[in-house]
């Protein structure tokens, strides 16, 4: 770390302590996290939320930065599927290992039975009853090879046991990465999945110097459609948005769920008047679905969303791109909502 970076870093650290101690809140491990992330400016959305709650002058407790923690700042959770893999696949391993370890005893009494037969052959030729020993000495070593067949085969058996297990177990652990990677409610890229791809498109972007653009979309005054239909309504609207994003683009595109109501779509190979033309497109596929309530019949209106485009600079960071992506959109939730803007709009408004 160089020095600029650590004496930054030690400024935002005690900016968190700082940050803490006015809101009377002790900076334990969870409280901590959330405020240094909202101080270092990471995570948008955590500090538009914690901005709000400051503008509304609502005191911040304990319970809010837990709730704030899970929603904004906690991993991907590992399925339990991907431990419990990892240990059948010890068992597997080590039964496989103890097969090996006694066929190869087996392997090496077998060797040694060998050896003492050539001795005695050896031996007999010497002796007056050579059939007679010739024929004790070929009967053990008949009994030795059949042994010896019995646990070939044996291990064979086993062998093919264990590579099926494997098999079964590389599946468990595809679904097991792939439930770690996705948003269990809409089924698009998660969070984590959203990061590691957009590190991916970057590097790719500043060696190949192709453009790539960042979509952020919120869904406008999500909170009244909750209040007004309930959550369980609103998760529907939230796999609706999520369906018709999926819908709209193609290729390399990425859509992921970015938090609650944020969505982003990562766009490779796409210059920023581009990426402004599909995001009207997108606000406009998701304006144009009805929604329907099934039971009743019961129109519960149009959805509308608020789009931003942001075009990546070569050398920049995921947060500075993402910043610059929901900059735009916050400019188009203050134009009026229900439009795109790219990040030209930050600087004129
Ligand atoms: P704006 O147009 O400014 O974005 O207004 P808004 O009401 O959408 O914004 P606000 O940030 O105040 O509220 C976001 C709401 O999104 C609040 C929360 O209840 C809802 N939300 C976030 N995640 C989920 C979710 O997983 N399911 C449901 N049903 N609602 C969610
Ligand atoms: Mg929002
Ligand atoms: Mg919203």
């Amino acid at each position: 770390m160089s020095a600029m970076a650590l004496a930054s870093a030690r400024d935002t650290a005690f900016a968190t302590i700082d940050g803490l101690t006015g809101l009377g809140l002790a900076p334990t491990p969870t409280n901590y996290s959330v405020w240094h992330s909202h101080i270092s400016g990471e995570n948008p959305g955590l500090s538009r939320s914690i901005q709000e709650l400051v503008a509304r002058a609502i005191p911040i407790t304990d319970e809010m930065l837990s709730d704030f923690w899970r929603r904004f700042c906690a991993p991907a959770i590992d399925p339990a599927g991907v431990t419990d893999a990892g240990e059948r696949l010890g068992r597997v391993m080590a039964s496989i290992a103890e097969s090996m370890s006694g066929a190869g005893a087996a392997a090496s009494g077998f060797t040694d039975a060998l050896a003492r037969f050539g001795d005695e052959i050896v031996a007999a030729v010497r002796m007056p009853d050579m059939a007679g020993v010739m024929r004790e000495a070929t009967r053990r070593m008949l009994v030795e090879t059949k042994r010896m067949v019995e646990n070939t085969r044996g291990l064979d058996g086993h062998l093919r046991g264990a590579s099926s297990e494997v098999q079964a177990l590389r599946n468990d652990l595809e679904e097991a990465r792939r439930q770690a990677m996705s948003d269990p409610l809409t089924s698009v890229a998660n969070r984590k999945a959203f990061d590691d791809r957009l590190a991916r498109e970057m590097a790719a972007a500043s060696e190949s110097g192709e453009d790539l653009a960042l979509l952020m979309l919120d869904i406008d005054h999500f909170k009244r459609f909750n209040d007004s239909f309930g959550h369980v309504i609103g998760d529907e609207a939230l796999k609706l948005v999520a369906h018709t994003l999926v819908s709209g683009v193609k290729g390399r595109d990425m859509v992921a769920r970015y938090g609650g109501e944020e969505f982003a779509v990562i766009l490779p190979s796409t210059s920023l008047a581009h990426a402004l033309g599909l995001a009207n497109g997108l606000g406009a596929a998701v304006k144009g679905r009805r929604m329907l309530l099934k039971s009743t019949g019961r129109d519960l209106g149009r959805i509308t969303v608020s789009l931003g485009v942001a075009r990546y600079r070569p050398g920049e960071s995921a947060t500075d791109l993402v910043r610059r992506a929901d900059a735009a959109l916050y400019a188009a939730k203050n134009r009026g909502r229900d439009m795109a803007c790219d990040e030209g709009a930050i600087e004129e408004d």
